[in-house]
């Protein structure tokens, strides 16, 4: 077998995202806690997100929305127009936050760029926010390609692997989600490599399937090149 090409996920792979989320919905259960239960509170918003994500997708713009609207649902006509205000800032304050690399993602990027193999980032959401992110990173110049996509599903990573080269088997996706990277780059024929980050979006939990040959799982993106060695890259 030779891998042709190197899938990175951005969120939660290369990049601190979900801790921000979940620091923005501590802020958001604190301010309404005048109006409901902390417990109550953070349920409802994680339902308001789930309804709304065919019509807003994956992103901090969304997730501002889910939470004004979960705040008109809690307090109800009463919402003070100054706590509208606050969930905007908390929403500012996640677009502008700062995008470091996480442990050890410039020195693998930097190990497998000295291979003759193409990395692409292959990242799920908004695409504004996205493109910034990549950008405020530092990390743009390591990638062959950067795809921001709406979703991933088998045919996503079919399509940009196929593009780069890469035929059945040939492709490796690294990431955090089991959802999102992982199972979806195996069922289209691909390598599935799993690096978990502390945190894990409600959404994206799931269990992967026992005995899949094509999925490895990494306790750090610093595992990835001896990886692609085991199965013969490069
Ligand atoms: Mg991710």
């Amino acid at each position: 077998m030779t891998i042709r090409v190197i899938g990175f996920d951005a969120d939660d792979t290369l990049w601190h995202n979900e801790t921000i989320f979940h620091l923005s919905e501590q802020r958001f259960v604190e301010l309404l806690a005048p109006h409901a239960p902390s417990a109550d509170l953070a349920e409802r918003l994680i339902e308001t997100e789930r309804r709304n994500l065919r019509l807003y997708g994956y992103g901090i713009k969304g997730f501002t929305l889910s939470m004004i609207e979960t705040a008109l649902t809690v307090a109800g006509p009463g919402l003070p127009s100054a706590t509208v205000a606050e969930i905007l800032a908390i929403g500012r304050a996640m677009l502008d936050h700062p995008v470091e690399p996480l442990p050890a993602v410039v020195e693998t990027l930097a190990e497998l760029g000295r291979r003759d193999l193409p990395l692409v980032l292959i990242s799920k959401g908004d695409l504004l926010d996205q493109e910034q992110k990549v950008a405020r990173s530092g990390l743009a110049e390591r990638f062959a390609a950067i795809e921001i996509v709406s979703e991933k599903t088998p045919e996503t990573y079919t399509r940009i692997f196929g593009r780069l080269g890469a035929a059945d088997g040939e492709a490796v996706m690294v990431g955090n989600s089991v959802v999102s990277d992982v199972l979806p780059a195996i069922r289209a024929g691909h390598w599935g490599f799993h690096v978990p980050y502390a945190l894990t979006w409600a959404h994206e939990r799931a269990e992967i399937p026992a005995g899949l040959a094509r999925h490895r799982r990494l306790e750090s993106i610093r595992e990835v090149p001896a990886a692609i060695d085991e199965i013969g890259g490069g």
